[in-house]
């Protein structure tokens, strides 16, 4: 059975007063530093996504995936993994 969040089953997103994902410009471009998933270390747990708070990184069966056109690079997920699976990368120019 496909996972669903919690948010879904309220039609509602992380993000759902501020909305950056019903914009249509991406917002990811001003970030310092950008999350690397380990999909070896991650065990699928989904706390990333649940701490998340612009809902910009799914579990999957395949791990962790980010979706930068719209993550800001805060450090919430990688600060939240258990599992250290998420590293801070410094954004190249
Ligand atoms: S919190 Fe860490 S271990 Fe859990 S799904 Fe996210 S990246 Fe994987
Ligand atoms: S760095 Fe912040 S915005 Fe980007 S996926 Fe992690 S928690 Fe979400």
């Amino acid at each position: 059975m496909k996972y669903r969040h919690p948010y879904e089953e309220l039609g509602l997103g992380p993000n759902a007063g501020a909305g950056s994902r019903k914009h249509v410009i991406a917002t990811g471009t001003w970030r310092a530093f950008k999350p690397v998933v380990d999909t070896e270390k991650c065990t699928r747990c989904g706390l990333c996504e649940t701490y998340c708070p612009d809902g910009t990184i799914k579990k999957t069966d395949e791990g962790a995936v980010v979706d930068y056109a719209y993550c800001k690079g805060c450090g919430v997920c990688a600060n939240e993994c258990r599992v250290r699976a998420i590293e801070m990368v410094r954004e190249t120019d």
